[in-house]
């Protein structure tokens, strides 16, 4: 049975959750609000079936094509509620339009963070933009193979972990009516802190909390925009555009929320087991010449021959530019590489979240704003003589030391 020795080997995945033949196994959160694997060990028959699906006990790095372009939604508005270009929503509208069905993640009407799916484009904007919180994947594994076994086309889109254990789940499948769509994936933010931030949002006014963007373009795609909005029509903005400071931003910015496992992620590579991989595309004019893509952009690798052929049929929805995808990568991509490193004071953080209040822990945790200009430099110096990596590695591993 499925036996977690340290945190940061287990992402969350829930494939052990649905695949468990005796249904006994359930998600136990720990005290910083991210779900493990519980087993109830009476019930369990040895099957070995939760092992034999986990992500990152059985992580190889695939085979990939890797094709990369620009794209960009021929919507305007679409772009506009997505987090880049609105790539993610040229792939689903496809699928909705071939009968298909669409799985991500989506808000309940409490706001939490979960996965579910579509059947229809007039829903497609609950999936549309990051939400900055680990979702909760419930029974959607499950829902993915009955829809597969009914012949329907069906899209799935989640982080690289999530799908790398969907993709377990269904037995490495070649299955043409299945598009597997992940992300480059910073790391997801706990639910618990989350649910302290909501909980602030909402003492901050009497009217209820309605909805929460992680990536607004109030301020245009080049800034970092979080935006609440109450019932009463009276919202509350947060943007890097005017320096501003929130606990929810700089806990997620800083890599201070991220799941253990993302300090430490497996799935950190330019090959991915879907068809396709979406980010964010910052330097659209360098890579694409033009200016074109400047309200918003999504670099997209295309991993398999069905995404290829795909890409073809849905040049009609988008602006597509070819990319070169070592540039892309080098530009906007280096989180497929690399894992951030844990903030220092992680384990501290997670102590006072139940005891201090989110201004307390604004003036403890994130007083200090911007970069340092001198540890620029000596950055900089170390990239220079070929030590940054040996040196970030080393101090990765004191500091999840320190976190387990
Ligand atoms: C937690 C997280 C971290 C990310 N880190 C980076 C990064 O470091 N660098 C980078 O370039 N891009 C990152 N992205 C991806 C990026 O923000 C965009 O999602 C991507 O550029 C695609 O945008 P889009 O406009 O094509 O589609 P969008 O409509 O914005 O795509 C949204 C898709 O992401 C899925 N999604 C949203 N939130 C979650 C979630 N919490 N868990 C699982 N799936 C989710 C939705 O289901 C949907 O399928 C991250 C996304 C998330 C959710
Ligand atoms: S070994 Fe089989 S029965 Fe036991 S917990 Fe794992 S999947 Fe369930
Ligand atoms: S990574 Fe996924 S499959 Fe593996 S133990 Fe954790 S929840 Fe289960
Ligand atoms: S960083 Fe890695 S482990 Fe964390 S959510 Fe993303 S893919 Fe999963």
């Amino acid at each position: 049975m499925i036996q977690i020795a340290q945190k940061k080997d287990c992402c969350g995945c829930e494939a052990c959750v649905q695949a468990c033949p005796k249904k006994c196994i359930s998600l136990s959160y720990d005290h910083e609000g991210f779900g493990y694997p519980y087993v109830e060990k009476d019930k369990c028959v040895e099957c070995g079936l939760c092992e034999r699906v986990c992500p990152v006990a059985n992580y190889v790095e695939p085979d990939s094509l890797q094709k990369c372009y620009v794209i960009q939604n021929k919507d305007p508005n679409v772009v506009r509620e997505s987090a880049s270009g609105g790539g993610f929503s040229i792939f689903a509208d496809y699928v909705l339009q071939h009968n298909g069905v669409v799985f991500g993640a989506a808000y309940t009407d409490s706001l939490e963070v979960e996965h579910t799916y579509i059947e229809s484009s007039s829903e497609l904007s609950k999936l549309r933009c990051s939400k900055y919180v680990q979702s909760r994947i419930g029974n959607t594994y499950a829902k993915v193979k009955e829809f597969l076994d009914e012949g329907r086309l069906v899209c799935f889109a989640g982080t690289p972990c999530q799908v790398y254990g969907l993709w377990m789940y269904l037995k490495k499948p070649n299955n043409p009516n299945l598009i597997l769509v992940d992300f480059a994936c910073h790391g997801v933010p706990s639910p618990k802190v989350w649910k302290k931030y909501l909980a602030w949002l909402q003492s901050k006014n009497d009217s209820n909390l309605k909805s929460y963007r992680f990536r607004d373009k109030k301020f245009g795609y080049q800034y970092t925009t979080f935006s609440a909005k109450y019932e009463d029509g009276t919202d509350y903005v947060i943007s890097d555009c005017n320096n501003d400071r929130d606990f929810m931003k700089d806990s997620f910015f800083r890599d201070v929320v991220s799941r253990p496992s993302c300090y430490n992620c497996k799935f950190k590579s330019v090959k991915h087991v879907s068809d396709v991989t979406l980010f964010d595309c910052w330097h659209n004019e360098e890579l694409t010449g033009t200016t074109d893509y400047s309200d918003g952009a999504t670099t997209i690798i295309l991993h398999t021959q069905r995404a290829t052929e795909l890409i073809d049929e849905i040049k009609v929805r988008a602006k597509c530019t070819e990319a070169d995808l070592d540039k892309a990568v080098e530009l906007d991509g280096v989180c497929l590489i690399y894992s951030k490193l844990p903030f220092a004071q992680r384990k501290e953080y997670f102590e006072d979240l139940d005891t201090l209040t989110v201004e307390e822990m604004n003036k403890k945790y994130f007083v200090k704003s911007g970069n340092n200009p001198i540890k620029e430099c000596i950055k900089a110096f170390l990239r220079k003589v070929g030590l940054f990596d040996w040196l970030r590695n080393k101090i990765a591993k004191r500091r999840m030391k320190n976190m387990s």
